[in-house]
């Protein structure tokens, strides 16, 4: 790759809305708590700044949505989360793709509360997804993938 070039591969956003499968490891330090995207090059757009909030309803984060726990997020099953993410683009890239992505950040956050909302899904709907459920040594703060298995999807 190129010097002052792009590789979108890399992009959170792509990461956590687009790519199907696990997420490799060198990438998931700097997801940080992104779970659904990323943006920072429009926080830091010099632009942006000339931006107005919208008046528009529809545009404005729902409340139950502002400050969601990751523990409780990791907790979802399909109709749940289909029934939180009803009209939002979020429910676009899937139950099982979103859950990837929050225990990632749940592994990143090196709270001790996040092992069990993890090791939960360890044993969950296997069916659907025998995961990327990863685990965090939270009393050292570590993050720790304990297992990388690939996705089965519902086809599988
Ligand atoms: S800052 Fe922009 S390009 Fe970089 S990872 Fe975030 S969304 Fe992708």
């Amino acid at each position: 790759m190129a010097l002052e070039s792009l590789d979108a591969r890399r992009c959170i956003s792509y990461l956590t809305i687009e790519h199907k499968g696990h997420i490799a490891a060198e990438f998931r330090r700097a997801m940080g708590n992104r779970i659904y995207g990323c943006d920072d090059c429009l926080a830091v757009c010099p632009w942006n700044k000339y931006a107005q909030a919208s008046r528009e309803a529809a545009f404005h984060a729902r409340a139950e949505l502002t400050a969601p726990l990751l523990s409780d997020l990791a907790g979802l099953g399909d109709a749940a989360f289909r029934e939180l993410f009803r009209r939002s683009p979020v429910k676009r890239t899937g139950r099982d793709r979103f859950v990837r992505n929050v225990l990632i950040a749940l592994g990143n956050s090196g709270d001790p509360k996040a092992a069990p909302a993890a090791e939960n899904l360890l044993f969950w709907e296997t069916r659907f997804m025998q995961a990327m459920v990863s685990t965090v040594n939270v009393s050292r703060g570590r993050y720790d993938s304990i297992f990388i298995a690939g996705l089965r999807w519902r086809s599988g």
